[in-house]
């Protein structure tokens, strides 16, 4: 048995029969030298760290063994529908809520915000409607023309409830912006369903945020949702589709881009802390060569009129039924020097499929991946990824509500951690399904995807990555070391006060 493990082992392949260590000790050195090849496994921790670790650790064990006893009460082996009661109980949850988490990386504007707030404070205008639209499907709008169905002017059907009912039928509109469900096993056969209800939400508020004064308000709502979750800095996907305003002025997409940026100092100027916000043009992967070739067309006027906040490129939508990224190589090759792709790929069970999505963003020099879901089953890839550093956005809630994996503890990222891929934690689209900011994806990347014995050398190593790939220019890059510095000593004074 002994010989055998040391065949398995180049570190220990040199030790003569006659100096073998005692069986514990071999065991020891074999699981010290996986701890070590892990996210964070070398980052060293002062002495204030190793208390609030120690802190961290008894509560992270206490949870685990919980859990092994009581499995139908353990979140990070239940799908987060069924688990976020018990996410919020959890003192592990809690210190990561407090942690700073560096950069978000991976979202897309308009699934970021919490769908409660959107309910209870961007649909109480008075000329907001609600009915059906052409797909009988449920949508908000300040336009009646757009209805196919009976009206219902949401301030009036509001005003006229009693306080229960009221918060009844908020409810009730929520259903309509979040994924949410009893019973999520019920979908989970159906992938294409699954992303058709997603993708409806989106339908169904896409009227609401084309009116400039609720897309102002969304926004700063976003921004303030990302520092609540103790996050300095953001780099999202939007389309920067055109808007209209009281007056039925319309702004076309770079004066979209100025009204985005203008909200993103405004909000920098009253938190000082807040590095800033850049954008990831993100377009659907549905569309004819000449389509995207205008696309790029469009992108490449932004980035030159916006070179710092419009920064990259990147193609959106369930990659199983979208057209690859390889149809649009003609028109993907020639991008400006100072801008990035952030492609979407490898979001997939297939393999040998959709996920050589994941070759086509490599070979077009992507700054970083989206989900790269897949990786582990390319092994001529990821060894490019980490030589190239190459940084894989891993959302974990994102790919089991969207039902690539049931059990989080079989998400593919496991083999990453243990591997230490260049990886970063991010969430996606949260405010669809009743997550907020980073805190939810990190609680399953900790207590789910990484091993039982990781522990703050893991967090904090994952916010340290969320900064190295961060797309930043060097004084950015020296303010968010500084804030983050700074945030960081205050979270850990504040485990060991606590
Ligand atoms: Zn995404």
């Amino acid at each position: 048995m002994l010989q055998s493990l040391l065949c398995l082992l180049p570190l220990l392949g040199s030790l003569q029969s006659a100096e073998l260590p005692a069986y514990d000790t071999l065991r020891e050195r074999i699981m010290d030298t996986e701890r070590l090849a892990t996210v964070g496994g070398t980052i060293w921790l002062s002495q204030d760290e190793e208390k609030a670790n120690s802190i961290l650790m008894n509560a992270k064990r206490a949870e685990i063994a919980e859990g092994f006893k009581n499995p139908l009460k353990y979140a990070p082996a239940m799908h987060f529908f069924q688990g976020r009661q018990y996410v919020h109980q959890s003192e592990v949850f809690r210190i990561i809520q407090r942690m700073p988490k560096g950069a978000f990386l991976h979202g897309h504007n308009t699934g970021m915000v919490s769908s409660k707030w959107i309910i209870q404070n961007l649909t109480t205008s008075s000329n907001l409607y609600t009915c059906m639209d052409v797909n009988q499907l449920l949508i908000f709008t300040y336009d009646q023309s757009k209805c196919h169905s009976e009206i219902q002017n949401v301030c009036t059907e509001r005003n006229d409830l009693n306080e229960k009912d009221r918060m009844k039928y908020e409810r009730q509109l929520e259903r309509h912006i979040n994924m949410h469900r009893k019973h999520p096993e019920m979908m989970l056969p159906n992938r294409t369903l699954i992303w058709k209800q997603f993708e409806n939400i989106f339908t169904t508020v896409d009227k609401l945020y084309k009116y400039r004064p609720t897309y102002c308000a969304y926004h700063k709502r976003l921004l303030e949702e990302l520092c609540e979750d103790n996050i300095i800095y953001a780099e999202i996907r939007a389309s920067l589709s055109p808007l209209y305003d009281e007056t039925n002025r319309t702004y076309n997409t770079l004066e979209v881009a100025n009204e985005l940026e203008r909200i993103v100092e405004e909000f920098k100027a009253k938190h000082s802390d807040f590095v800033g916000l850049k954008v990831i043009y993100a377009k659907r992967n549905r569309a004819s060569e000449d389509e995207m070739a205008k696309r790029i067309v469009t992108f490449k006027q932004l980035h030159n009129a916006k070179p710092n906040f419009i920064i990259g490129f990147d193609l959106i939508g369930n990659e199983d039924t979208g057209d690859p990224i390889h149809k649009y190589i003609n028109e993907l090759s020639d991008l400006p020097s100072t801008a990035h792709y952030f492609f979407h790929a490898g979001e997939t069970n297939w393999y040998g499929r959709t996920d050589w999505n994941m070759m086509d963003a490599i070979l077009l020099n992507t700054k970083r991946i989206g989900h790269g879901f897949a990786l582990p089953k390319h092994p001529q890839l990821w060894s490019t990824i980490k030589k190239r550093h190459i940084a894989i956005e891993v959302n974990p809630i994102s790919n089991q509500v969207l039902g690539l994996v049931w059990d989080l503890r079989n998400h593919p990222a496991s083999f990453m951690i243990a591997e230490n891929f260049p990886i970063i934690i991010s969430s996606d689209d949260p405010g669809v399904w009743g997550a907020k900011g980073l805190s939810y994806d990190f609680y399953y990347a900790f207590m789910a995807l990484a091993p039982a014995e990781a522990d703050l050398r893991f967090l904090k190593q994952l916010a340290l990555n969320s900064i190295k790939y961060a797309t930043l220019t060097s004084d950015e890059r020296r303010k968010i070391n500084r804030v983050f510095q700074k945030k960081w000593l205050e979270f850990i004074a504040s485990v060991i006060r606590n």
